[in-house]
């Protein structure tokens, strides 16, 4: 242990990206063993591949993120599963297919610079961390904002801003975005958010009832908005004040 300390001390002199990829590497060694990394290949092969997501990068970024260590310790021989799973707070992490499609249609690249409204467990953001230049989130829940902080703290990812407010009125100083990602569900399109987005950009929401949504992704165009419908889908609530309006 002593000399994992002295590596990630060592670590501060370098370059950043090699602070991240020694960090990483460590708590991988420490909690990644050979057979989540099974159960994560099964994971991409089987949901995602299968279901038609075929973004090299994407993929990629779901072979790569840990998500059994965004998940409570009692749940991590779950977190690979076909699923949703509850993260405390009357809040889930979304099922791993419905995070490689929300991925895979905001079209990110390595210059992107991406805006994410429900921090949740902070997995979401880590797949996009892996493709985007940097990645700032939002949460309205205290307890979940500090645990998502911690765990991008452990896993180095330093391009992942997070933030503790309410995400419908989004982030005007960072603003445009390349892209934007709501992931919780919306009665309507927040209109701050899409004054935010980049001529250009895309954005991803689920947009519907409290109960059922109909996934949106909107692309903006120097002449207007082009909007399509990726399907149904079942999301909690976006709660605040271009949102719902109670919990
Ligand atoms: N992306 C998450 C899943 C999020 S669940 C993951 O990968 O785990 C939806 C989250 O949105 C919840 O944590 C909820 O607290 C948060 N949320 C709801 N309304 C919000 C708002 N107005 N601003 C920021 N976060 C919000």
């Amino acid at each position: 242990m002593h000399f994992l300390r002295l590596l990630r001390q060592r670590s501060r002199f370098w370059r950043l990206t090699d602070r991240r990829e020694i960090d990483k590497y460590l708590i991988i060694m420490h909690d990644d063993s050979p057979r989540y990394k099974r159960q994560r290949e099964a994971m991409v092969r089987n949901q995602i591949e299968a279901r038609g997501v075929s973004d090299p990068k994407v993929l990629e970024a779901m072979r790569r993120v840990p998500r059994h260590l965004f998940v409570n310790e009692a749940l991590r021989d779950q977190a690979y599963n076909d699923h949703p799973l509850p993260i405390g707070e009357q809040q889930t992490i979304s099922q791993p297919y419905i995070v490689a499609m929300m991925t895979e249609a905001l079209q990110v690249d390595q210059e992107d610079r991406v805006l994410e409204i429900g921090t949740g467990s902070g997995y979401q953001a880590a797949v996009l961390a892996e493709i985007a230049y940097r990645v700032y989130t939002i949460e309205r829940n205290r307890t979940l904002y500090e645990n998502a902080r911690k765990i991008f703290e452990q896993l180095g990812y330093y391009n992942i801003i997070s933030r503790y407010s309410d995400g419908t009125i989004g982030w005007r100083e960072e603003s445009p975005f390349d892209a934007i990602i709501i992931t919780a569900g919306a009665p309507e399109i927040p209109k701050p958010l899409m004054d935010q987005l980049a001529i250009g950009g895309r954005m991803v929401v689920p947009v519907g009832s409290s109960f059922s949504q109909k996934m949106a992704k909107v692309v903006k165009e120097e002449q207007g908005i082009h909007q399509t419908d990726l399907g149904g889908c079942r999301f909690v609530r976006l709660v605040g004040q271009y949102g719902w309006k109670d919990d």
